[in-house]
């Protein structure tokens, strides 16, 4: 098994309950001393609104702007966008690498367990293209998901493509699904990927609200 990142061989050591119990291991994509490389964002450093790195009196420039028109999304990401992270969803997500959903899935099961979860979803455009909802991957079987969005446009230009201003300005995307009514009463988060100016969460929280969801906030692997 070679490490994705550097290429070196990984060695696995399998731990005796999997040996007794013959548990199926997912083997490691990539080794300890590249996952290492990923930065975990301090949480006694960030913003209280978006959860981004840093010292902030309370609220980044970003989220005292989202507070003048709406009350605050409240959002907390594991690791820093920095370069590492960059790769990996380059990989993950536009080279067709979805073999590399697990490699984050122990932590996100930790902070997640017993949470009902509700994974932004992809358009049908990107399912017919990327073949998977990347969101939707990272989180393991195990945990509490309920597809309670959908996009209601069959295409849209990625967020990634568009620049800032674009992106503040799109239209509500999302739309409930009948999955909804179970989960009005629940704390819910919402999960993404990559937090990067918050519309696409503040668009999906909102759709949520409307339908009946009082208590949200979010959750996402980068920011
Ligand atoms: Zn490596
Ligand atoms: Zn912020």
């Amino acid at each position: 098994m070679q490490c994705e990142y550097c290429q070196q061989h990984i060695s696995q050591q399998l731990e005796l309950s999997q040996l007794l119990w013959l548990k199926p291991v997912t083997p490691p994509q990539i080794c300890e001393t590249c996952h290492s490389k990923f930065t975990r964002i301090n949480s006694a450093h960030i913003c209280a609104g978006c959860g981004r790195s840093g010292d902030y009196p309370r609220l980044c420039s970003d989220c005292q702007a989202w507070q003048q028109h709406r009350a605050l999304l409240h959002n907390r990401a594991i690791y820093h966008y920095d370069e590492m992270m960059r790769w990996y969803f380059e990989q993950y997500k536009f080279n067709g690498g979805y073999h590399l959903h697990t490699i984050f899935a122990a932590e996100l099961s930790q902070t997640l367990a017993n949470k009902c979860l509700v994974p932004i979803p992809v358009t049908k455009h990107t399912m017919a293209t990327r073949g998977f909802n990347q969101t939707l991957g990272l989180l393991d079987d195990n945990l509490w998901i309920v597809e309670a969005l959908r996009c209601k446009f069959y295409d849209k230009v990625a967020q990634s493509k568009k620049n800032r201003v674009t992106r503040l300005q799109t239209q509500q995307p999302f739309a409930v699904t009948g999955e909804v009514q179970a989960i009005l009463d629940q704390p819910v988060i919402l999960v993404d990927d990559v937090y990067t100016t918050g519309r696409t969460l503040y668009h999906a929280a909102d759709c949520l609200h409307a339908a009946g969801v009082k208590n949200i906030s979010s959750m996402t692997l980068a920011r």
